[in-house]
């Protein structure tokens, strides 16, 4: 996908909110602080009196585009069809360009380094030892068992060799946060697709799919896209799949056009093996209770109605949707870093179920590791007191296939 850049491509874009009001309700930072400009509507509003210069640039246009998580609970909302998404990445990029806008150092240098993932996945080698030891080392980093040493890469083809599945074939997205932090999340997520006799291959070339640069504003999008177009343009794949929504919206649209197959959330795509071939999994373990919370980039962003429930069956566990389970978590890129009070406000009015949930133990379960560090969140900053456990969808899958 190629950004419209010229003014009046933009204004058209603009022009298209019939300011229905129809998107306030579902947005989290209208929710939060009953503000129109602060709304889907207002920020289009203030967007679009600043193309067709009415309004002068200011810094309340700013802070007001700043504060949207990026959570496109707007998009389905809107009877007009506005791009929301798109227009807001456009007004990111701009902003940053004209110094409206100043993303940190620290943020650039660590978009600078997804961008350089074997670097990154080195340099974060001591996160994943902290994360193993269980040192609580930041609210966001929960404990997991990541592999120190060895690629997803190099596990797939170990897979592959030790499984031997002869269904359909995947590519699959490892992503640079994925691959370097939360390494178990893939290695899960080959093991659960060979188990359940798909072939996955992970294109050597590829690498981070831009969703971190897009949030941000800052550039390198497009030679992102342009890399991992390379990458899954060149084998013979059945899908491309990703297990991180957020990474999966962001590598759907770098695909957008292309002549390659489509890419899926592995979710969804193992909802639909499991539909033709039940999985024969137990139940297991009674007294747990898993709440399952629906990221906005897979519902809203890539509109895929749910995690299926062949799959959540398929855990053995009794699940049940989290309440607003397709609400903003709050979490939105690197919104919960660069607006930790608004995200924790929002994630607040979530989590609140959580202290009186019942289950032993309580799990919370989704499919996007930046929401998942969202919610452990609630746990490590004491928002909610009651212990429970975060846990992405495959994990469970894998758990219950060992
Ligand atoms: S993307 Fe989310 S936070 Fe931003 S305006 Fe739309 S609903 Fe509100
Ligand atoms: S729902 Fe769509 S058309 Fe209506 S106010 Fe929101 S963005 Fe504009």
């Amino acid at each position: 996908m190629t950004l419209p850049t010229e003014p009046a491509e933009q204004r058209d874009l603009l022009t298209r909110c019939v300011h229905c009001g129809l998107c306030l309700e579902v947005c989290p930072t209208y929710q939060i602080s009953g503000e129109e400009n602060n709304s889907p509507r207002g920020r289009l509003r203030l967007w679009r009196e600043e193309a067709e210069g009415r309004l002068p640039r200011d810094e309340w246009t700013a802070k007001y585009t700043a504060e949207c998580v990026g959570c496109l609970a707007c998009e389905p909302a809107c009877p007009a069809n506005v791009p929301y998404g798109e227009i807001l990445e456009i007004t990111r990029h701009q902003h940053v360009e004209q110094g409206r806008a100043n993303p940190p150092v620290w943020l650039r240098f660590a978009a600078a380094l997804a961008a350089r993932p074997k670097l990154f996945s080195w340099l974060a080698t001591p996160v994943r030892a902290l994360r193993r030891w269980g040192v609580p080392a930041h609210r966001f980093l929960f404990r997991g068992n990541p592999p120190m040493w060895g690629s997803t890469a190099a596990y797939a083809q170990w897979c592959m060799e030790k499984y031997q599945p002869t269904g359909p074939t995947v590519a699959l997205l490892t992503g640079c946060l994925m691959e370097a932090v939360f390494r178990e999340l893939n290695f899960a997520t080959v093991r659960v697709l060979a188990k359940s006799n798909v072939r996955v291959v992970v294109p050597a070339s590829q690498g981070c799919c831009g969703a971190m640069h897009e949030h941000l504003g800052v550039a390198g999008v497009e030679t992102l896209r342009s890399r991992n177009r390379s990458a899954f343009n060149s084998g013979q794949f059945d899908a491309i799949v990703a297990n991180s929504s957020g990474c999966g919206l962001a590598l759907g649209k770098t695909m957008r056009g292309e002549a390659g197959p489509p890419v899926r959330d592995v979710l969804e795509f193992l909802g639909e093996q499991f539909t033709r071939q039940p999985p024969k999994w137990e139940k297991r373990s009674p007294s747990a209770r898993v709440y399952v919370d629906l990221p906005c980039h897979l519902v809203h962003g890539q509109r895929v109605a749910e995690i299926p429930r062949a799959v959540l069956d398929a855990t053995g566990l009794s699940w049940e949707y989290a309440p607003m389970a397709r609400d903003c978590c709050g979490s939105g890129g690197v919104y919960n870093l660069q607006r930790p009070l608004s995200a924790r406000e929002i994630l607040a009015r979530k989590a609140e179920f959580l202290n009186d949930a019942a289950g032993d133990p309580v799990i919370l379960a989704t499919s996007n590791h930046v929401c998942l560090m969202q919610w452990y969140s609630a746990r490590s900053t004491g928002l909610v007191r009651k212990p429970f456990e975060t846990k992405h969808v495959i994990q469970l899958l894998d758990e219950a296939l060992a």
